[in-house]
């Protein structure tokens, strides 16, 4: 399945980054999923909480947030986000456009618990 090397490439860069912070465990994961990035929100899902056991990551909630398809138009410069899937820009009608988001799925933001006391 897809989603289990998108898990293990994710839980590298999440030991990595925990490593860096001296984190000794992670809270929250969050994830920017674009609707055209081909990733199954339940699979993805799935996979990290089987792959996560006896990772840095064993405890974290996985957090899912679906980024909707953006398109630029190359005819009138509109940026837009679409509920639908396809090329067409609502401002002018053209089809000469091209995706500035929503293909992709990445590690937006991580919570870490440290040993070092918070200090305010
Ligand atoms: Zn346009």
């Amino acid at each position: 399945m897809h989603e289990f090397s998108i898990v293990q490439s994710l839980l590298t860069l999440i030991e990595q980054t925990a490593q860096e912070n001296n984190a000794k465990k992670v809270t929250k994961v969050v994830v920017q999923i674009g609707v055209l990035s081909g990733v199954e929100p339940h699979l993805l899902e799935l996979a990290f909480n089987t792959f996560k056991e006896g990772t840095i990551a064993e405890e974290a909630e996985l957090v899912m947030e679906i980024e909707k398809l953006r398109i630029k138009c190359r005819d009138c410069g509109a940026k837009s986000e679409k509920e639908e899937l396809n090329m067409l820009c609502p401002s002018c009608g053209s089809l000469n456009t091209q995706i500035i988001a929503g293909e992709d799925m990445y590690l937006k933001s991580l919570e870490l618990e440290t040993d070092e006391e918070v200090k305010s």
